[in-house]
């Protein structure tokens, strides 16, 4: 990261694509996570790699779901681990969420290499290495989660998601809060809260929304819930996307 000239004028694209190799290399990524990164890549580029005015509404509006909440839980992917791990532990701290591990190529030396990353960056307790619990109507590795994590929990943010599982957990009746560059895709498309933007924005602003938001009352964290329009959001980056083109 340090060979990366900070005022490159596509830096931030630089980083990113470097910690995805850096987490391949470390055995926290799978090689697909490449892939991903490189779609989530074109998005940010016709986004104009910055938070769009609906995206910041967005991740207000979750970090207000997230204080709400009984049970939050965030969950963490090869991606989410190789991009921001402490950005993620900070999240956790600021709103009282846990961590949990899921990985749709899991193996067991992957969840250790990412649970050790994640320590590494300051989490306590680290979720999902038990997984003795299945999200219903999902096949084999996906489904599986911890019981008294993403099982139980009321709010869950799922950040670069894929579809099916997406929609498993809101058919769960979660509120379900996805970070994910595609607007077009099903897992924001599904999302009670959709968040189009880069995780490696996304986070750290939701963080300083929830800080902003500490002493707020339950009925103002609900006005913000409500006031929030998950269509538009999703219509607000498309469009922005489309002038980009
Ligand atoms: P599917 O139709 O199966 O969902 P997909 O192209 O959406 O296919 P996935 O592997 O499911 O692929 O999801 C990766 C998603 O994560 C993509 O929608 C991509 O835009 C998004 N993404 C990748 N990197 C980032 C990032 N840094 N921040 C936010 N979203 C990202
Ligand atoms: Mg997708």
């Amino acid at each position: 990261e340090d060979e990366i000239p900070e005022d490159h004028p596509r830096y931030q694209d630089l980083l990113t694509r470097h910690r995805i190799e850096r987490g391949v290399e470390k055995g926290i990524t799978h090689l697909q996570g490449m892939h991903a990164e490189g779609r989530g890549s074109a998005f940010d580029y016709l986004l104009g790699e910055e938070t769009i005015p609906s995206a910041d509404e967005a991740e207000r509006a979750a970090a207000a779901h997230l204080l709400l909440a009984d049970r939050p839980v965030l969950s963490i992917n090869g991606n989410v681990a190789a991009l921001v791990p402490g950005e993620m532990v900070d999240l956790a701290d600021a709103t009282g969420a846990d961590l949990e591990i899921n990985l749709f190529n899991r193996t067991p030396e992957r969840i250790e290499a990412i649970a050790s990353h994640l320590r590494d960056h300051g989490a306590e307790a680290v979720k999902g290495l038990e997984a003795d619990a299945r999200i219903p109507r999902l096949d084999h590795q996906r489904a599986k989660v911890d019981a008294d994590g993403i099982y139980a929990a009321d709010v869950v943010v799922v950040p670069l998601e894929d579809g099916d599982r997406a929609e498993a957990l809101a058919e769960m009746g979660k509120t379900e809060i996805v970070i994910d560059l595609n607007p077009l895709s099903r897992s924001p498309r599904v999302a009670e809260v959709p968040i189009v933007d880069n995780i490696i924005r996304a986070v750290p602003n939701m963080t300083e929304h929830a800080q902003d938001l500490a002493d707020a009352s339950e009925g103002e964290l609900e006005e913000i819930v409500e006031a929030f329009e998950r269509e538009a959001a999703l219509e607000a980056a498309e469009k922005r996307i489309r002038n980009g083109l």
